[in-house]
């Protein structure tokens, strides 16, 4: 039978009636046989996580300040979930007098906030009837703070070989030193995908409070179509240019293993959400031909002329020297023949402009050197792209009509996205006419 690996986000699992539609999703399905759940989010918009509550908490500890409140504060989301759900003769007290006596040794913030996970995965575990597995036992992190892939691989396979089913907490494994290490923020998807490869799943189920990855920002433009169908470069691409979606990290082993990710809404279950896709030349095409916008203010373009420019070998490599000598990453580089733009993130500039500028000069003696900040870039993104006619016209189209200057364009090499810069107080009215010209004018 295939297997599903199944990874519910903290809104998913934030109280017990989130709990119980989460339940029923994985209820419903045999193929779910492995769950992966991230502590209790947040319950309403001005709710706070319990990882949030855990570090806050672990924070009095490790300053010698009295946290017995704090922790009781935590004890009590877990024992309304506990309650809500009808568990009368489940209890979390004793795990909570182990944690209690663990942050008085100054166990760790790692080990702190990694409770949020442990303490409902025990949870959700009884619930379902489904064994409990500790990441700290099957999830490895080599000395440099890496996942030991092979090590966690063989780990995770030889324990759930012989399991019909597990719950897996997300976020955490063991750290070289044997003590417990939490991925970065978000991390339960890591675990997910891990557990996907590791069981070499069919599917890898991410399940949020959203209907899947929208077309764009829904704080710009108003109620955005979902993108049905995103394979993983383009998402990789549309991630980078700032759209906020799955934890980086999770794309990696479930995309060597050619596993897709489903992304699904709990609370509207009957929608497809989100496929993601190993690249494959003959996945169809979204019919609004773009897969997504996204895109990210406060930049610099630095704007270098000098004649003759192309015949002084070494030009670019020296005035890029320049940069990576200041540690200061290069987003785009367009060039003519006398001139070139490096376009920059704006934050690595403060302060030390008026030194930079001299050390081009001093490199490259220019002719002209400006800097023009307050730029947006913005990537429209989309398979589809290198076999359609006319997509850069019509994003050149709704740009020009909607009176918007363009100063400049990086069609990338995979043809899989045109980058155009704009002045940031043009970005967001930039971002909806493309938006309009591609999505409002076709009804999929
Ligand atoms: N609970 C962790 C966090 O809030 C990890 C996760 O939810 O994925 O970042």
């Amino acid at each position: 039978m295939a297997i599903k690996v199944v990874k519910f986000g903290g809104s998913s699992l934030a109280d017990a009636h989130q709990i119980q539609k989460a339940a029923a999703i994985i209820k419903a399905d045999p193929q779910r046989r492995y769950v992966v759940p991230s502590a209790p989010g947040k319950r309403f918009s001005k709710d706070i996580k319990v990882t949030d509550m855990l570090y806050s908490c672990y924070a009095l500890a490790e300053q010698g300040i009295d946290f017995s409140r704090e922790l009781a504060d935590i004890q009590a989301r877990y024992d309304e979930i506990i309650a809500g759900l009808g568990m009368k003769e489940f209890s979390l007290a004793d795990e909570f007098a182990v944690i209690a006596e663990n942050f008085q040794k100054r166990s760790g913030k790692e080990y702190a906030a990694s409770r949020g996970e442990y303490l409902n995965g025990k949870i959700i575990s009884a619930y379902l009837g489904f064994p409990f597995v500790d990441a700290a036992d099957v999830i490895f992190f080599r000395s440099d703070g890496v996942l030991d892939d092979m090590k966690t691989e063989i780990a995770l396979r030889e324990r759930l070989k012989t399991m019909e089913n597990a719950v897996i907490p997300g976020f955490y494994g063991c750290g070289a030193d044997g003590y417990v290490k939490c991925f970065s923020r978000g991390g339960s998807d890591v675990t997910g995908s891990i557990v996907a490869g590791a069981v070499k799943a069919s599917l890898y189920e991410n399940w949020t409070d959203v209907s899947g990855f929208l077309v764009a920002d829904p704080r710009i433009v108003e109620d955005p179509a979902v993108i049905r169908t995103i394979t993983y470069t383009e998402l990789r691409e549309l991630s980078y240019m700032g759209a906020s979606v799955l934890h980086e990290a999770a794309i990696f082993p479930v995309r060597s293993a050619g596993i897709p990710i489903n992304i699904r809404n709990t609370n509207a279950p009957d929608e497809p959400g989100t496929m993601i896709v190993p690249d494959s030349a003959d996945e169809e095409v979204s019919a609004y031909t773009i897969t997504g916008i996204a895109g990210k203010k406060n930049f610099t373009s630095i704007h270098i002329h000098k004649d003759m420019m192309n015949s002084q070998i070494g030009f670019c490599r020296d005035v890029l020297g320049v940069l990576a000598d200041r540690q200061i990453p290069m987003e785009h580089m367009p060039s003519s023949i006398d001139s070139m733009n490096v376009i920059v993130d704006s934050t690595y500039l403060n302060d030390i402009e008026d030194e930079l500028r001299r050390e081009i000069y001093k490199a490259v003696q220019p002719d002209v050197l400006e800097m023009e900040h307050g730029i947006a870039l913005l990537a429209v993104v989309g398979r589809g792209m290198c076999r359609t006619r006319g997509v850069a016209a019509r994003i050149f189209a709704a740009l020009a009509h909607a009176r918007i200057n363009v100063s400049m364009i990086d069609q990338g090499s995979s043809e899989l996205n045109v980058i155009v810069a704009v002045k940031e107080t043009d970005f967001e009215q930039a971002i909806r006419c493309i938006y309009n010209m591609f999505v409002n004018s076709v009804s999929e």
